[in-house]
């Protein structure tokens, strides 16, 4: 049985859509008090009163994790409504493809922007909060791409999530003597309107290269982030989770149709 997290002040970034709304979602059943945070204030605010509307408490707020100033009035908005910062999900990701020759300069910039400096920023704003209490949890979204796979067309995605992973590590040791873990979770392929995006045929290959034969929900993201902000995760940090219906295990495609 897990320690209730009623009450704790989250903040979730790129929560207007996908994986971020489903964790939102996940923290609002747990009790916890949601900062909902995307680009788009109307977006962010829907999934707000979503929550609200279920019983939950919530606030939408437009942020946008490539920029600094949006990022310290993040924390600042989610000090003054909740009090505190105990947890913040570094969600927020993009995941345009272009293979390289391809590429742009800006393309590789864009995806790193918000995928490897939106999780720098998003983190060092709440840091102050967090050490003044000693206590706090960061919970990034990764990626099987990068840390663990390739795929063509994401050689800079792939980078920027085996990147966030690089700079957990060292997080961690850093914030250790504060009390605060920074551990990752890395989705396969789930179910958002961001992987609707890459097209049908994407989709049903990629369900079928999954051995329980089907996409993941939000949900099964938001669960594994749920445990790692638990107090009963206390002791775990630095560390990575991959959650993907066991997408990366067949060596091969007879393995996979054994
Ligand atoms: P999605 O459906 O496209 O949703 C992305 C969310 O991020 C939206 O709420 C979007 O809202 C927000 N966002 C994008 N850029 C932002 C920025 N600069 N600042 C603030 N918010 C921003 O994506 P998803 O599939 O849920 O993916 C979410 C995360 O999971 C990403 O980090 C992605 O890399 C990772 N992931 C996804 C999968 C998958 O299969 N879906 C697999 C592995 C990892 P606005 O446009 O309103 O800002």
């Amino acid at each position: 049985m897990f320690t209730s997290l009623k009450g704790r002040g989250v903040i979730v970034t790129g929560a207007s859509k996908g994986i971020g709304r489903g964790i939102a979602l996940g923290f609002a059943s747990a009790g916890c008090q949601v900062l909902v945070v995307s680009r788009h204030l109307g977006e962010a605010e829907a999934v707000a009163d979503e929550i609200i509307a279920a019983g939950g408490s919530a606030l939408g707020l437009a942020a946008d994790v490539t920029r600094q100033v949006e990022m310290q009035a993040m924390a600042d908005t989610a000090i003054r409504s909740f009090g505190s910062i105990d947890i913040l999900c570094a969600n927020a990701g993009i995941f345009p493809a272009a293979k390289l020759g391809v590429m742009t300069e800006a393309d590789f910039d864009a995806v790193m922007g918000t995928n490897l400096k939106g999780t720098f920023l998003a983190v060092s704003a709440c840091l102050p909060a967090m050490k003044s209490r000693n206590k706090g949890r960061i919970i990034l979204t990764s990626s099987i791409t990068g840390p663990v796979t390739g795929y063509p067309g994401w050689s800079h995605y792939g980078a920027s999530k085996a990147g966030q992973l690089g700079f957990m590590r060292t997080a961690a040791i850093e914030l250790a003597r504060f009390g605060i873990t920074v551990n990752a979770v890395l989705p396969g392929n789930i179910a958002t309107e961001g992987l609707s995006g890459l097209g049908e045929e994407y989709v049903r290959g990629m369900e079928a290269s999954v051995p329980m034969r089907r996409l993941g929900s939000v949900m099964d993201i938001a669960h594994a982030a749920l445990f790692f902000a638990s107090d009963e995760a206390g002791y775990i940090t630095g560390q990575s989770l991959v959650v993907d219906g066991g997408q990366i295990l067949p060596e091969s495609l007879a393995a996979l149709e054994a």
